[in-house]
C-alpha cells in the first residue's frame, strides 16, 4: 500500500496499475541469473551485448548476479514514438567489439512485436558468434505476430499494456521508478 501512495504522489494525474514491486523484480532476476550461470558456465567470456537505452537497470542488476568473466557492449536501436512501434527498425548504436567465435547473450528490456529484435538477431548473425542466446525482461506474446524465434531467457510475460519505470519510459519519463507500472488512459 506504501508503494502505490508512493507513486500515485509521484505520478500525479497520470493513471497507473502496479505490475511488479522492485522485490517481485530482484526475485526474479536471481532466478534469470542461475538459468544464465548453468548455461554458460564454461564462458570465458560471456559477452553480453545490452541494447540501451532502456535495459540499462536490467542490464546492471542481472550482470552482478552472473559468476562466469564476462564482456559488455551496447547497442541501440529504435523503432518506437512514444508509445506505438513504427514498424522501421534503426539501428542507431552497432557493435564496436568484435563477437566472432563467442558466447553472446542479447540483453532486451521489452519485446512487443518483434520487430526490433529480428532486426537485431539478423544483425548479430552476421557477426558470427559460436553462440547467441536471447533475454528479455518484458515479453508480449500476443503481439508477436510473426516473430517466432524462442526467447531463451524471459523475467515477465505480459499482456498488450504500455508498462514504465525500471529503465523504461514514456516520453523519456519515469525510467527511475523502481516498481514496474502499467500507464492507464494514454492518448
Ligand atoms: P518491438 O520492435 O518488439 O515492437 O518493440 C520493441 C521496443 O519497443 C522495446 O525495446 C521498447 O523500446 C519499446 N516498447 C515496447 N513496448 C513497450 C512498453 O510497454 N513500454 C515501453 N516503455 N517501451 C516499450
Ligand atoms: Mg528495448
Amino acid at each position: 500500500m506504501k508503494t502505490e501512495v508512493e507513486l500515485a504522489n509521484r505520478l500525479g494525474q497520470q493513471k497507473f496499475r502496479l505490475l511488479y514491486s522492485d522485490t517481485d523484480i530482484e526475485q526474479r532476476i536471481e532466478i534469470l541469473a542461475q538459468e544464465i550461470n548453468r548455461d554458460f558456465a564454461k564462458a570465458e567470456p560471456l559477452v553480453i551485448i545490452g541494447v540501451l537505452k532502456q535495459s540499462f537497470i536490467f542490464i546492471a542488476d542481472l550482470v552482478r548476479k552472473l559468476k562466469m568473466p564476462i564482456h559488455i557492449a551496447f547497442m541501440g536501436a529504435s523503432s518506437y514514438s512514444k508509445t506505438q512501434s513504427t514498424g522501421i527498425v534503426n539501428i542507431t548504436q552497432g557493435l564496436a567489439s568484435d563477437i566472432a567465435g563467442k558466447d553472446v547473450l542479447l540483453v532486451e528490456d521489452i519485446i512487443d512485436s518483434g520487430t526490433t529484435m529480428k532486426a537485431l538477431l539478423k544483425f548479430l548473425a552476421d557477426h558470427k558468434p559460436t553462440r547467441l542466446k536471447i533475454c528479455s525482461l518484458f515479453v508480449k506474446p500476443s503481439k508477436m505476430k510473426d516473430f517466432a524465434t524462442t526467447i531463451d531467457y524471459v523475467g515477465f510475460v505480459l499482456d498488450d499494456v504500455f508498462v514504465v519505470s525500471y529503465g523504461l519510459d514514456y516520453d523519456q519519463k519515469f525510467r527511475e521508478l523502481a516498481h514496474v507500472i502499467e500507464l492507464l488512459d494514454l492518448d
